[in-house]
């Protein structure tokens, strides 16, 4: 089985009721293997985010990740790193809100970068940021 990260990102955290109500969705659907709360420094988001350094939204996106706390999930099961990903939508909240408003960003995201949601988006991806959150051994 497959394991991946979610992150659910700081606009979300502002409204608990909001949290709640995605984190029933979340545990309904997958296994929750690990949960973890963290208000990151400028420096643990821009490592997080390194391949996106020099891109013209990084500092927004490392101003916005470290505007408030965020949960990270370990979600673990078949095919869930796709699952996750399905489930969330993509990138930008305005274009889901027409091609998928069933997705989880076109329901609670906001703009192109305060999107609500992070998850792997592959099988390196999610070991290097489970690794990140959890510690090196999480992702068995
Ligand atoms: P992918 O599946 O391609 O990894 P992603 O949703 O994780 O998609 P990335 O391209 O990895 O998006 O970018 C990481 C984050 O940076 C996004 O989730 C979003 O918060 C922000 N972001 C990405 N592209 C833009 C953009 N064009 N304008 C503003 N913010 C962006
Ligand atoms: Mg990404």
């Amino acid at each position: 089985v497959e394991s991946t990260l979610a992150l659910i990102k700081p606009d979300l955290l502002a409204d608990p009721q909001q949290v709640k109500t995605v984190e029933n969705e979340i545990q309904q659907r997958f296994k929750v293997s690990q949960r973890k709360q963290v208000f990151w420094k400028t420096e643990e988001a821009q490592n997080f985010y390194q391949e996106h350094q020099g891109k013209l939204f990084f500092n927004r996106l490392i101003g916005y990740m470290t505007s408030g706390p965020l949960i990270a999930l370990a979600l673990t099961g078949p095919h869930v790193i796709s699952e996750w990903r399905l489930l969330m939508g993509q990138t930008r909240p305005p274009q889901m809100r027409v091609l998928k408003p069933e997705t989880l960003r076109a329901r609670f995201g906001l703009t192109d970068t305060r999107n609500s949601f992070h998850g792997s988006d592959s099988v390196a991806s999610a070991r290097r940021e489970l690794a990140f959150f959890f510690g090196p051994d999480s992702y068995d």
